[in-house]
């Protein structure tokens, strides 16, 4: 480890040498700890969800940690990933378009997060590209080291200082041994180097598969992806093992055996009913404790949280059952809806309900191979959640005509929102093909058109009307009641398109309430329909604010109305 004096001589030496490490202004080593995680063996291990549950823990021991994902992918952020390939974008509130692990974090930790957050390759090579095109390098040749480490070691130590985090908890996306990481590991090899080894901490999550013709756990993949760790000069302190049931001592041995990383710290972290109980997995296995000490941090102790437990209970254990519809392109893949079904989770614990989800094609209601009523059989509610295009717009048209007449709770999101809008113009305010000029750009009645703000915008990343807003809610609305009565609600919007102002005062004559306003402009943000006992769309997501112990109150109002539903067919 550099003495101090070094540590200061390396942030004065960057230009002539071959350091290149900027230490912000005022930047005290030890100050923050850093705990790294990687992944080794596969991708999708979990591994937000076992990084967001250690930060829990850590929180809940009176931390301040900040979390920071790094995603290797080229892209500035995830506003232009498709959900199918990539999972849902995650908005935050300062309107960046982030990976859904960063959604992990904000539930886990009970805090909002930022840009600061979030970084990926793409970032780091554009910020890198400027500095070079207006000459910061100073006619250096600009290199992965000691350049492209050095600026992710500076966006980390900026971050630290920022955030004046006790623990920053920074999770490598992708696997050990991938092109797109490498250099960021090569950082973090750097980063341990300079802030010493009782300031930082490595841990490797990894898989132990357990092939059925076997019928026994073989730990081979894992100790080979510890052992590609140990070639970039990394010796992880922990190795978190997901598996499908419980590792066995023997394969913890063989594991720790190979990898230098005492039996203790080998952590059996097997399928779980729900991801809510991995904190307490991780407590009984005194993960926290033994990072703890090895960082020298004073540990307090960590209530056991009752609402958490509480709530953990209610997940495992329904007394009831619902089923909710949902409707969408990207059906079939939980992923591209993470928020959606955790926002139904936080609410669902509340009343102690199950809830199954029935995904709903509409493209087949569109050409036939599927009726209204077939599609709406069983359902105690349905959502259309956010999306984009045409495709399946008239079959979400016909379920929600379905659910409005036939008084089953509706849910609108964003695209919903504006779907329940077209509906109701067509068939109660005689608006025959009313649209949005998203789908049909010459449609007659424009119901649905784009944000005047939008029109002069060319291209398509991170441009749209994104991130948190404030919401006036009227008073004396169901929405209003749902929300507490609040007058001011903060949601987050990711939209191009709006409910046109033209047509507001014809659908309020009809007996549509726009519930919801924002506060400068007439951009309608909630809608309702009274005398029914669910219909709700918001020009938001309220599913990015909902947290485990405080769900976003238009999830629990759906909840508690398909559950009333549910008795009503009983
Ligand atoms: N496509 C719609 C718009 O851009 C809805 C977007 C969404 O659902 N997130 O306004």
């Amino acid at each position: 480890m550099p003495s101090d004096e070094v540590f200061r001589d390396i942030a004065k030496k960057t230009e002539e040498s071959e350091y290149y490490t900027l230490i912000p202004e005022g930047y005290e080593k030890g100050r923050t700890k850093y705990i790294i995680v990687t992944g080794s063996v596969m991708s999708g291990l979990g591994k937000g969800i076992f990084s967001a549950s250690l930060g829990k823990l850590l929180g809940d021991s009176g931390f301040n940690c900040t979390p920071i994902k790094f995603d290797g992918y080229l892209n500035v952020d995830a506003g232009t990933l498709n959900p199918y390939r990539h999972g849902e974008v995650f908005v935050l509130d300062d309107g960046t378009e982030s990976d859904m692990d960063l959604g992990t974090y904000e539930r886990f930790l009970d805090k909002n997060i930022t840009k600061n957050n979030y970084l990926t390759g793409g970032k780091i090579f554009t910020a890198i590209l400027n500095k070079e095109r207006s000459g910061k390098y100073l006619g250096r040749d600009v290199q992965f080291i000691p350049h492209v480490t050095g600026e992710i070691k500076k966006f980390l130590r900026d971050l630290a200082m920022k955030s004046k985090a006790d623990v920053l908890l920074v999770e490598v996306g992708g696997t050990v041994g991938d092109i797109e990481n490498q250099y960021f590991i090569e950082a973090m090899r750097q980063l341990a180097y300079e802030e010493g080894r009782e300031n930082t901490c490595f841990v490797n999550v990894t898989y132990v598969i357990e092939p059925e013709f076997l019928g026994e756990q073989k730990s081979k993949p894992a100790q080979m992806g510890i052992k590609q760790l140990m070639q970039l000069g990394i010796q992880p302190d922990f190795v978190v093992c997901r598996s499908k049931t419980p590792v066995t001592t023997k394969v913890r041995e063989k594991i720790s055996v190979y990898s230098n990383v005492p039996i203790e710290n080998v952590v059996s972290a097997h399928d779980r009913k729900t991801v809510y109980t991995v904190p307490t997995m991780l407590k009984e296995a005194k993960m926290d404790k033994i990072i703890c000490k090895r960082l020298g941090l004073k540990n307090g102790k960590t209530p056991e949280s009752k609402e958490w437990l509480e709530f953990v209970e209610n997940l495992i254990n329904p007394e009831h059952e619902i089923t909710v519809g949902i409707t969408g392109k990207y059906t079939g893949l939980r992923d591209s809806y993470a928020s959606i079904l955790t926002a139904l989770e936080h609410a669902r614990a509340k009343f102690k309900t199950k809830v199954n989800i029935k995904w709903i094609e509409t493209t087949e209601i569109e050409n036939g191979k599927l009726s209204v009523e077939e599609a709406m059989k069983d359902v105690d509610g349905v959502i259309v959640p956010g999306g984009f295009g045409k495709r399946g717009t008239e079959g979400k048209i016909a379920c929600i005509k379905y659910l409005r007449e036939n008084k089953i709770p509706y849910l609108g999101l964003c695209f919903g929102f504006q779907m329940a809008i077209i509906e109701f113009g067509r068939n109660i305010c005689g608006l025959r093909d009313a649209n949005s000029t998203e789908i049909e750009p010459d449609c007659k009645y424009q119901v649905i058109d784009i944000l005047p703000e939008q029109k002069k915008i060319e291209g398509l990343g991170g441009n749209m009307r994104l991130g948190g807003r404030n919401i006036d809610v009227k008073p004396g609305t169901f929405a209003s009641k749902l929300y507490g009565e609040r007058k001011s609600v903060r949601e987050r919007f990711r939209h191009r398109f709006e409910c046109n102002p033209e047509y507001i005062e014809t659908f309020e004559k009809k007996g549509l309430v726009f519930s919801g306003k924002a506060p400068d402009y007439p951009i309608m943000q909630i809608l309702e329909l009274p005398g029914h006992p669910f219909f709700v769309g918001t020009q938001f997501h309220p599913e990015f604010t909902s947290r485990p112990l405080t769900p976003n109150p238009l999830y629990v109002g759906f909840v508690e109305a398909a559950l009333k539903h549910n008795k009503s067919r009983k």
